[in-house]
């Protein structure tokens, strides 16, 4: 066993071995393996080694059929066998809004370049002649479904990555990981001690406790799993070809061949959390003991779907421990708050996901980026908020939603309200619906009397639709308010801070009182986050970005910090609200005896300022894109704050308005939006924001040389706007954007605009075709509707209003 190594990766299922053979395959062969046993000694070896490309979530779709893909390079590379069978796979659809949500994912595959189909039920008969399609409205299918040998594939990697250079060491726990002040890691052993410039944490089932031994909890927990083999059935083994995967979410199963027989797993509603406490190191390669019961309702509907089940016996049952996160996706990349520390654990599909797992960590150690948005499997999406007791009932809840219809309006109940601001009660008695953002109560919109404090999930319009309708006229025509909770918030301090976010920031910093809104970009040029920099005094500046995004970015300005400046999370101890419409200034002026006329307070202007009793930061911009305010102070006197606002208000038609009107408002003006157009996905010019990079500043911001080389070249997409004419749903993201009969682009986001009576989609197209007018057609829920391309917003085109 060597002593120093520059990668050592901790763990040898599926994913370790994955992640060492893509360090190799990209070009560093001084790494190294550590498995406390033999390979495969965690979740791998009892997995019922299926996969799939589907995933509600696009980038992690992507990497699903990369994964695929590479089984057939890792056979050709090792000449081992993965033991494939590509056997194609029918997800079915037995109620109308399953059904929307294939549609909506075929479209999607449209332009993935997936082949996948949508199926009649006479057509699943057909394929898939075991099954009872009575019921059954239709069903996707998926050429690359299919399911390999776990243990093969494993080893495969394992000796590709051997081959690439990688030493792999079995039998050797790891004891202890300890930091170095340069950076390095100790690794102890039971066989000695190692220095690595790098660890990642691929223990799987003990990731967890990997975690602690550098001090760092990782959200993730084990849950129970079984699935079942049978005898040998003759409708399976009489036929000429290998039977298809059945995926039946109605009936919370997988089904595949095995053999002669099938293998059919459930997630089961009576689902069990596995070592809660922690996952003993006596573990081993054993299983749990069966339990039939929990899964009898699930086999029962089987039966009715599959009749040929109900004759055949039970071979085997297998029941497993494996890992999930709160949202089901994996954890991966650099560790908020370590050095060189990384994530590849809470992989729940080691074998659908695995490859693009390995191949992402890899890009980001050894390039610095991965070279997609892989924010869904980022580490950093969980602040430090997280805890056991949020992870538990979150896992349990993903466990049991894993074959539901996801409908992006859907809010989940578990693990709520677990974080709320000082106004939560006063918002509940003003009716409020509340969404989840990064653990936070946040009201979406504010019942109407009568109406349910629910939201149907839906891919349509859902009753929400009139309540965020009055909001927003209520902002458009008289004065609305918001929390400025939901808002990253940093302060940066120090003499060098200035200099320091001209080198961040791709746009100019404001002088003092002044705001400015910049894009921060990876060396790559591709957008990292887009920031409003306001600057307090010469060495204090406030950034505001993304709630969600608070680990992702403070991570980031950790890796390039700077001596003399200090960057301070201020997202929750300072708060405030958002005014917003044309009488936002009289409400204002009426709360402060601060001069806020136009003359005195401009559009972007930042002033310290006393509205009631509370000490304010006050920014005039919105981003409902109204003349509007966000007004930000200390959480302890945010109520106080309310008082004065609400009672002082009441002339001004003062109303609460969510999350719903906020993202219709904003579509007003075409404003894009963090992770939908504004994402690691895009570059600036393609999303137009490049109008705020100062090319020409004397700094070298990060990005610049590859922002001034698509300057010159030109971005071959853009980001434009559409009015749709849309039916009773609108586009929500990734549907298809047709021009003369052929998918040439893509939403990324959409809606309804009240104010306009119009549906908006923004989506990217390529440049040469984004010209005013430019019909097209978009892909909704399986319909194809016209839409227009549109220049002109939709609201105070001329920006009178906002700087008026
Ligand atoms: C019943 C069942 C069926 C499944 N079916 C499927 C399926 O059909 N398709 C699919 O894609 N997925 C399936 N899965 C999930 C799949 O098994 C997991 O996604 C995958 O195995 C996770 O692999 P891993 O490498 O992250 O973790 P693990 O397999 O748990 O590997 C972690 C490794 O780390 C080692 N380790 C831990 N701590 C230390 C230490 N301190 N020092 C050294 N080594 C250490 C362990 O010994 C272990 O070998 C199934 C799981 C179960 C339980």
């Amino acid at each position: 066993m060597k002593t120093h190594t520059k990668v050592a990766v901790i763990g040898g299922g599926v994913v370790g071995c994955s992640v060492l053979y893509h360090l190799t395959k990209l070009g560093w062969s001084d790494v190294m393996l550590i498995e406390r046993s033999e390979l495969t000694s965690g979740s791998t070896w009892h997995a019922a080694g299926g996969f799939h490309t589907l995933n509600g979530d696009t980038n992690m779709a992507a990497l699903q059929g990369y994964t695929i893909r590479l089984y057939r390079e890792l056979e050709e590379i090792t000449g081992m066998s993965c033991g494939l069978h590509h056997v194609g796979g029918v997800t079915l659809a037995d109620t109308p809004e399953r059904w929307d949500m294939l549609k909506a994912e075929r479209a999607k595959h449209r332009f993935m370049g997936l082949d996948t189909e949508l199926l009649s039920p006479a057509e699943i008969k057909k394929i898939a002649p075991i099954t009872n399609v009575s019921g059954v409205l239709g069903g996707l299918y998926d050429p690359l479904d299919g399911h390999l040998d776990p243990s093969g594939t494993t080893h495969a990697y394992a000796k590709a990555a051997r081959m690439g250079g990688a030493e792999i060491v079995l039998r050797t726990p790891v004891l202890e990981t300890n930091p170095l002040p340069d950076g390095s890691w100790q690794i102890v052993t039971e066989q000695g001690t190692i220095i690595a410039e790098h660890i990642v944490n691929a223990a799987g089932l003990w990731a967890r406790e990997v975690g602690m031994m550098a001090g760092v909890y990782l959200p993730l927990h084990p849950m129970e799993h079984q699935y079942l083999v049978t005898d040998d059935i003759p409708e399976i083994f009489e036929r000429g070809t290998e039977h298809p995967h059945v995926m039946d979410p109605g009936g919370e199963s997988y089904l595949r061949q095995e053999g002669r027989g099938l293998c059919i797993g459930f997630y089961e509603q009576a689902c069990e959390p596995w070592a809660v406490d922690g996952t003993p190191w006596t573990f081993g390669h054993e299983l749990l003991a069966d339990k039939l019961e929990k899964v009898a309702e699930s086999v029962e509907f089987a039966y009715k779907r599959f009749p040929v089940l109900e004759t055949a016996g039970v071979k085997t049952v297998i029941n497993g421990p494996f890992t999930f996160a709160p949202d089901g996706n994996p954890l991966v990349g650099p560790v908020p708050g370590l050095r060189n520390y990384w994530s590849a654990c809470g992989v729940m599909a080691g074998f659908s996901q695995g490859g693009g797992v390995g191949l992402t960590l890899a890009q980001w150690m050894i390039h610095g980026e991965p070279e997609r948005d892989v924010f869904a499997m980022d580490v950093a999406r969980f602040g430090r908020w997280i805890t056991p007791g949020y992870t538990l009932p979150k896992v349990i809840e993903n466990y049991q939603n894993r074959f539901s219809v996801s409908y992006p309006n859907q809010e989940l109940p578990a693990a709520r309200p677990f974080r709320t601001t000082p106004m939560y009660d006063i918002w509940a008695q003003h009716r409020a619906v509340f969404g989840q953002q990064y653990g936070l109560e946040v009201p979406n919109y504010f019942a109407l009397k009568d109406e349910p404090l629910y939201e149907t999930p839906s891919f349509r319009r859902s009753n929400a639709w009139e309540a965020t309708r009055q909001e927003v006229m209520a902002v458009r025509s008289g004065v609305g308010i918001n929390e400025v909770q939901n808002f990253g918030k940093y302060l940066v301090r120090g003499a060098g801070a200035r200099d320091w976010l001209d080198i961040i920031m791709a746009g100019a910093i404001p002088k003092q009182g002044r705001l400015s809104l910049t894009p921060m970009l990876a060396p790559s040029g591709r957008l990292i986050g887009d920031f409003t920099v306001s600057c307090l005094a010469e060495d204090l500046f406030q950034l505001t970005a993304s709630y969600g995004a608070q680990d992702y970015h403070l991570r980031w300005f950790e890796q390039h910090k700077a001596a003399g400046v200090t960057v301070e999370n201020v997202s929750d101890s300072r708060t405030g609200f958002q005014i917003a419409g044309p009488n936002a200034r009289d409400l204002l002026a009426k709360v402060t005896r601060a001069d806020v006329s136009n003359e005195a307070f401009r559009f972007m202007d930042v002033r310290q300022i006393t509205i009631g009793m509370c000490r304010a930061w006050v920014q005039r911009v919105s981003y409902t894109g109204d003349l509007g305010y966000e007004i930000y102070v200390g959480a302890m006197e945010q109520r106080s704050l309310w008082n004065t606002l609400s009672e002082a208000g009441q002339e001004f038609g003062l109303r609460p308005f969510g999350m719903r009107a906020m993202m219709s408002l904003r579509l007003d003006k075409f404003f894009g939006s963090w992770l939908n157009e504004f994402s690691p996905d895009y570059t600036a010019a393609e999303t137009g924001l490049d109008r705020f990079i100062r090319f020409n500043k004397p700094a070298q911001f990060i990005g610049k040389a590859a922002v001034l080389a698509e300057k010159s070249n030109g971005a071959k997409r853009k980001l434009c706007a559409f009015v749709v004419d849309a039916l009773d749903a609108d586009v929500h993201s990734y549907e298809p954007i047709w021009i003369d009969g052929t998918v040439q682009g893509f939403c990324t986001s959409g809606g309804y605009s009240h104010y306009a009576e119009k549906s908006v989609a923004l989506g990217l197209i390529p440049t040469d075709q984004a010209v005013e007018g430019l019909k097209v057609q978009i892909e909704i829920l399986g319909e194809m509707r016209d839409a227009v391309l549109v220049t002109t917003p939709l609201f105070d085109a001329d920006g009178a209003r906002m700087r008026g």
